[in-house]
């Protein structure tokens, strides 16, 4: 689709809603909301979507700028339930196996996150004797976790219509591990007598870190237990052929076919409520301005953009609510490029390295024929989570001066991590959450939504209905959190809400 484009779309006047962000989010918000029969306008700041899960190119390599592994490509899972929807196909994939090789800093093997659950089973009590019971557990979360997440729960519930989604989604199993809705792994681990393995800890942390921004000791249990099982079929992660552009691809299709209209540099200013209507105003990126007017607003931005959007139409209570939100983490991600020979025999496509500063990385290496390098070379990107606000109001030599030492400790953690000789890179470069807070509008380039801390997870967290009416979120700070899986479900959520608001309830196509 093209900026811009025209299709058989309503007029301006004729605007039911205006969805803000084309990243995975607020794509999947529109598309589902047009398919509806509503009329849906996609506004998004950027030349192209995607925000984090999107990519750029640089000479012959193209990177993922942020997502580089895919979950919920498996039947029930997330995107195959939308791609069956929207009749598109599911992008081009090749599964993970090993998901993941984690390394830790110390002479043992590296543990692998085989596809086989058997073959992972081994691997646990090879790596952690005595955890067997911890994983058994995690396991029984997880199935319970599973099934009610296939209904479509809504979370936290905010009116009576919510409430019986979330009601409906609990069984027996649920009613069990609710008991631990207030438990976090580290209480798992001292339930199961393995809260003295400090390799499994150290593990643990490294994996929990990737999705819900904290460690053992605050990681909410019932959310820890299923990122622990995401690499094991019948889940399990893919590697998408060509870029993780293909994702956001499919969704445009989806939005176009379903009669949306997607316009590319148009930036959201200002949101105001006018006449019982939404007026929504922005900044196209040639200066010009423009102005929607529409019933609904869907927003996938950062709940903390919206005290800036709304101005003094933000009531005062939910300023205040957002205002004591956790700060989101910003994020360090060097995007490197290689000879293939250079990289250890067989390495697994992505890898923790435990490290020192600025911290332990996440590693995406591109495979021989997938599209983001040259025959015989590799992209290498790492990232690491790190705070935000340090990067910010430096002087540019201070800033410079900061990236590049960012820069070089990421690389020497490569070039030990991976075996590499100095000076093996082709291409480096460094983004800094300066950088994401440019590439995604995202305030101070914070990503990865809020943490999933017993506090904070699922029944406890921020609501997609807001207290404005007509104005609902989308994205990583809603339930079930970070992960294009993830947010691509919170958009489900809103936009049934949103739907049956308005008497059409939404079934996802079978
Ligand atoms: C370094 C890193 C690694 C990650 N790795 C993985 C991974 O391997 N697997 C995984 O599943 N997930 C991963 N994630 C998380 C995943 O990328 C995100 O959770 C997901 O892509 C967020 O999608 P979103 O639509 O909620 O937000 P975004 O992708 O941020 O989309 C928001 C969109 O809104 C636009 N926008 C911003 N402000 C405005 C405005 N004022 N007006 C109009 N448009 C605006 C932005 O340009 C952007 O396109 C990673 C994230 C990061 C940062």
């Amino acid at each position: 689709m093209t900026a811009d484009s025209t299709a058989t779309v309503p007029s301006c006047a004729d605007l039911d809603v205006v969805v803000i962000g084309a990243g995975v989010a607020g794509l999947t918000a529109a598309s589902l909301l047009a398919d509806a029969g509503l009329g849906v306008e996609l506004l998004e700041a950027h030349h192209q979507s995607g925000g984090c899960a999107g990519t750029f190119r640089r000479g012959p390599y193209i990177f993922d700028v942020g997502a580089t592994q895919v979950a919920g490509l498996e039947p029930g899972g997330s995107h195959h339930r939308l791609c069956r929807h929207f009749g598109i196909p599911l992008p081009e994939a090749r599964p993970l196996d090993p998901g993941c090789v984690v390394q830790l800093a110390d002479d043992n093997a590296p543990i692998a996150l085989w596809r086989d659950p058997e073959r992972w089973r081994q691997e646990q009590q090879r790596q952690f004797p005595g955890s067997e019971r911890f994983w058994a557990l995690c396991a029984t979360l997880h199935q319970a976790n599973w099934s009610f997440a296939g209904k479509d729960p809504v979370l936290p519930p905010r009116t009576l219509w919510d409430l019986r989604q979330l009601l409906g989604a609990i069984g027996p199993a649920q009613l069990a591990t609710g008991l631990l809705a207030k438990a976090t792994v580290a209480d798992l681990l001292r339930l199961c007598g393995c809260a003295g393995d400090q390799r499994l800890r150290r593990f643990l942390d490294l994996q929990l870190r990737l999705y819900s921004q904290h460690g053992v000791d605050r990681t909410a249990a019932l959310y820890g237990a299923t990122v622990l099982a995401m690499a094991q079929a019948p889940l399990g992660l893919w590697h998408l052929e060509g870029s993780m552009q293909g994702l956001c691809d499919g969704l445009e299709q989806a939005l176009q076919n379903a009669g949306g209209r997607l316009r590319l540099r148009h930036r959201v200013t200002r949101l105001a409520r006018e006449g019982g209507r939404w007026r929504v105003q922005g900044q196209r990126a040639n200066g010009t301005a423009f102005d929607r007017t529409c019933d609904a607003v869907v927003c996938s931005l950062p709940p903390q953009t919206l005290p800036t959007l709304l101005g003094e139409a933000m009531p005062q209570g939910y300023r205040r609510c957002l205002a004591q939100l956790p700060t989101p983490s910003g994020a360090l991600v060097f995007y490197g490029a290689i000879e293939r020979a250079r990289l250890p025999a067989g390495v697994a496509a992505h890898l923790q390295l435990e490290a020192g500063q600025p911290g332990s990385l996440f590693v995406s290496i591109s495979q021989e024929g997938d599209g983001r390098a040259p025959q015989g070379q590799a992209t290498v990107i790492a990232s690491v989570f790190t705070p935000s606000a340090p990067w910010f109001n430096l002087p540019e030599a201070d800033y410079q001066r900061r990236k590049q030492e960012a820069l070089t400790a990421i690389r020497s953690s490569l070039e030990a991590g991976l075996t590499l000789p100095a000076n093996a890179f082709l291409h480096q470069e460094l983004a800094t959450p300066r950088g994401f807070a440019g590439w995604t509008g995202r305030p101070f380039g914070m990503v990865g939504g809020l943490g999933q801390s017993p506090d904070q997870f699922g029944p406890f967290g921020l609501a997609s209905r807001t207290p404005l009416p007509g104005l609902w979120l989308c994205g990583d700070s809603l339930h079930p959190g970070e992960g294009t899986a993830g947010v691509s479900l919170s958009a489900l959520m809103a936009s049934r809400q949103l739907l049956a608001e308005r008497g059409r309830p939404l079934q996802l196509r079978a």
